[in-house]
């Protein structure tokens, strides 16, 4: 080794000593915690959070951990939001549309019937006015929000009975995801709002004659077809529903800008990660239900028409009596549209002619 390598060795040697490090290891060390709205034996949408952490940890050498909890091991999976914006929680993953009691916004920041697929929800949200608009929204709540995974359509769920026309609807009793029950509401059925983990329960014993819940892959884990023949869709009212990360307003503008700057990049981690899980794993799970004798069934088309028309009329009434509703659905509504006109020529035309070929 020559005298000059020896000097340069020796300072860094002295550097690393002095304790001198790049910026991100000197920064603080931050624990988090975050409650999810899901339980645990779903790796796909539990495990978004899971994921979110990970990076998080990664990206900090070590330094900012979350811990992430299970829906109520620290609070209810619909006492998420609550928790977040009295800062008993610094963070929570959940499905904002379940919090529509509070205000029907938190369904624009997540799916409502007829709204976007997953593809142009992302688009709205990245590089629409989405993030903009919601995150002005949720300044109320004290949460910042990151998009945080999307399912994709989701399936229209599992049902005791055949329907056969929207008369079939009637007294249904179903669990449905959050706002769109004030659509099944409208043409005639009875809407329940179970947290994910219960709903096997509540089929099996028959105080619901229906549940929904995402999709193959998850709904086969949670064992719904053991309960239920009928598997419909689409799930209309999930064309491409997004989950997301709440975070304490405070607890977030106490982060230094490289802290938030990894918050930011493990989100975005964890939502493309989360669409590409789903995609990846529904078909086996399809081809396995079908083989264990569902019935898989589309919606007759005077269910999907009443729905539909009910949806928009819904969306005229919220527009009349709630600000923000009519604010952030205006651009949302203009949005669709555009997208529904460039999405029906070539990326539809593709994906017709090639899920008719024998491949
Ligand atoms: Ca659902």
């Amino acid at each position: 080794m020559d005298r000059r390598s020896l000097i340069k060795n020796a300072g860094i040697a002295g550097v690393l000593a002095a304790g001198v490090a790049p910026a991100v290891h000197a920064q603080a060390t931050i624990r988090w915690r975050l409650a999810s709205s899901f339980p645990k034996s779903l790796d796909t949408i539990y495990g978004a959070a899971e994921v979110f952490a990970k990076a998080v940890k990664a990206m900090s050498g070590g330094k900012f951990e979350i811990s992430v909890h299970s829906a109520g091991e620290l609070m209810p999976a619909f006492g998420v939001v609550d928790g977040v914006q009295q800062g008993t929680v610094e963070a929570c993953h959940t499905a904002p549309y379940y919090f529509f009691g509070k205000d029907e916004c938190f369904a624009l920041g997540c799916a409502i019937p007829f709204g976007l697929n997953s593809r142009q929800m992302s688009a709205w949200m990245i590089e629409g006015n989405g993030l903009k608009l919601m995150r002005e929204f949720y300044a109320k709540y004290n949460i910042v929000n990151f998009p945080g995974g999307n399912t994709g359509a989701q399936m229209g769920g599992w049902y005791r009975k055949e329907i056969k026309s929207v008369k079939d609807i009637k007294g249904l009793k179903m669990r449905i995801g959050g706002f769109a029950g004030k659509v099944l509401e409208r043409i005639g059925g009875v809407p329940q709002n179970i947290p994910g983990g219960e709903i096997y329960q509540a089929l099996e014993k028959g105080t619901i004659d229906a549940a929904e819940w995402v999709g193959p892959y998850d709904d086969q884990k949670l064992g719904f077809n053991k309960v239920a023949p009928f598997y419909y869709y689409p799930g209309w009212w999930e064309g491409g529903p997004e989950l997301d990360f709440f975070i304490n307003n405070k607890a977030f503008d106490a982060l230094t800008p490289e802290y938030k700057a990894i918050v930011e990049a493990a989100a975005a981690q964890a939502h493309g990660e989360m669409q590409a899980k789903y995609d990846a794993k529904n078909p086996g799970a399809l081809k396995q239900l079908v083989g264990a004798g569902t019935k898989l069934r589309p919606f007759p088309t005077d269910v999907m028409n009443a729905a539909f028309k009910e949806s928009m009329a819904l969306y005229d009434e919220l527009s009349a009596k709630n600000e923000s509703w009519k604010k952030i659905y205006a651009d949302y509504s203009k949005f669709r549209a555009d997208q529904n006109l460039w999405f029906r020529f070539t990326e539809a035309t593709f994906d017709r002619f090639m899920q008719a070929q024998k491949l």
